[in-house]
């Protein structure tokens, strides 16, 4: 399949704004051999080298985060706020790995006769997949790591999304980054993506998007044993005990599930609340998410904007129609977009299909349990395992429930999933392997063990 254009459209508005080439497998072919070729000179760059590159990468990131972040909001429709941490954060991922280059040690074991050593090893060129949703930040937790254990990088965006990773690449090579080292190459995830599971010569895919694709991208990658990581979907859980802060808790709900209008793997779309204050904590629900700001993304105030698509707007009402809705915000009017108002459904039984799928849209369905032993069922009964919150005052029930719910990521009195410096990941069917943090790097390198004899 040759190239070809897409268009790229403002989320906000409904309306074409730019038009993207889009690479076909030709292209693709002669990326990942301009890539194999630049990881023989790559890998060879002293670590200090590399560690300056990667901290030159993140100042000239740093001083274009009102340019990238005004581009997703137009891309994206993500709020204002919003993007200039998403560019703020591929500043700081790449400050963080920029540390690893002159770190990244192996061990020395003691053996007879000689010396054991270890090395941590480049793969050699990575591939990487990356969805719409946050285009920047999970870039960069491939991208960084990659180059700094030093792998060369090919990143596939996603169609939807193709502009600040194209920007992003620009600014590399201004940052001093060699030609081949780091490549953005828009096009179709079945045509390029594809492209990069079945060429041996990428030899780790860390690929994030949905359930379905991974499983494919984790077939396809068994014919050549090639190394991968996913980042999937989810269905996390917030669960609510009867002693937690309540008004705390319930200011915080609309946030975990609304912000980036629920197009977040980590949205807590579940939320368990003990029977006991399950009156009283809608109670107080409700204000929240009617106060929750919706409006023109460009907006310093907005706290949301549209969904990403038209299509995904209709797959999102597809759950609320038919379901009972307990309230609802507001959308601006009259603007065109994709827009679809924060909204709470009480859950029937676990068996709703707005209970059990991942809607990926500003929509919660709320549940009571009773006790912790129902609730921990409650959390673990779905088949991904990627996040979720536990509200209690008291500290031994938070430590228990956090052990026993089956998820990667998990916060108490808090619904934060992200910090570039700790591990991220899913368990279940919500991913394999973790980004971020001390871990991620080692993702991108093989352990090899040398042996040398020291004679008699
Ligand atoms: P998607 O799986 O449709 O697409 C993700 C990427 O895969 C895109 O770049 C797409 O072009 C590419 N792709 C599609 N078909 C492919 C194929 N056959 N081979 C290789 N690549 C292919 O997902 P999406 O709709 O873009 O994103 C939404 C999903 O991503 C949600 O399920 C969400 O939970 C998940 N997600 C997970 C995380 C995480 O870290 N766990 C983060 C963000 C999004």
């Amino acid at each position: 399949m040759g190239s070809s254009d897409c268009s790229v459209i403002d989320p906000a508005t409904g309306q074409r704004f730019a038009d993207v080439e889009m690479a076909g497998v030709e292209e693709t072919d002669a990326a990942i051999a301009r890539a194999a070729a630049a990881f023989e000179s790559w890998r060879a760059v002293a670590p200090g080298d590399r560690a300056r590159l990667l901290r030159r990468f993140a100042a000239v990131v740093d001083a274009h985060v009102e340019e990238l972040a005004a581009l997703e909001v137009r891309n994206a429709g993500h709020p204002i706020g919003n993007a200039r941490w998403e560019a703020g954060n591929v500043r700081d991922v790449l400050d963080y790995y920029a540390g690893a280059p002159e770190r990244l040690t192996g061990r020395q074991i003691p053996v007879a006769g000689g010396l054991d050593v270890t090395f941590h090893e480049p793969l050699g060129v990575a591939g990487l997949i990356v969805p719409w949703n946050f285009p920047m930040p999970i870039a960069a937790w491939g991208f960084a790591p990659a180059l700094a254990a030093g792998n060369t990088v090919l990143l596939k965006p996603a169609e939807l999304t193709p502009l600040t990773a194209l920007r992003l690449a620009g600014l590399a090579l201004d940052a001093g980054l060699p030609e081949g080292v780091f490549t953005v190459l828009p096009g179709r995830g079945d045509v390029v993506g594809q492209r990069f599971v079945t060429h041996p010569a990428v030899r780790k895919i860390c690929f994030t998007g949905s359930a379905a694709v991974g499983k494919r991208v984790l077939a396809g990658a068994a014919a050549q044993i090639k190394r991968v990581t996913l980042e999937l979907g989810g269905k996390s859980a917030s669960i609510v005990f009867a002693d937690a802060d309540l008004a705390r808790a319930a200011e915080a709900a609309p946030g975990a599930v609304f912000d980036n209008a629920g197009q977040d793997c980590c949205a807590r779309s579940r939320l368990l609340v003990e029977r006991a204050v399950y009156d009283d904590f809608l109670a107080l629900l409700e204000p929240a998410v009617r106060a929750f700001r919706v409006a023109d993304p460009a907006l310093e105030t907005a706290q949301m904007g549209p969904l990403i698509s038209e299509e995904r707007r209709a797959a999102v009402a597809s759950y609320v129609d038919g379901a009972e809705t307990l309230f609802a915000g507001d959308v601006p009017a009259g603007s065109g977009g994709f827009w679809f108002p924060p909204t709470v459904l009480r859950a029937a039984s676990t068996r709703d299909r707005h209970w059990r799928e991942e809607i990926f849209g500003p929509v919660v369905s709320v549940l009571p349990f009773d006790g912790e032993d129902e609730a921990v069922r409650l959390a673990n009964d779905t088949a991904y395992g990627l996040s979720g919150s536990i509200w209690t005052r008291d500290v031994g029930r938070a430590i228990r429930v956090a052990r026993r719910v089956d998820a990667g990521n998990l916060s108490v009195n808090s619904n934060s999933s992200v910090r570039h410096w700790t591990p991220f990941g899913g368990m279940k069917q919500s991913g394999l392997g973790r980004e971020l943090g001390p871990d991620a790097l080692l993702a991108f390198t093989d352990v090899k063990n040398v042996f040398i004899d020291t004679g008699p």
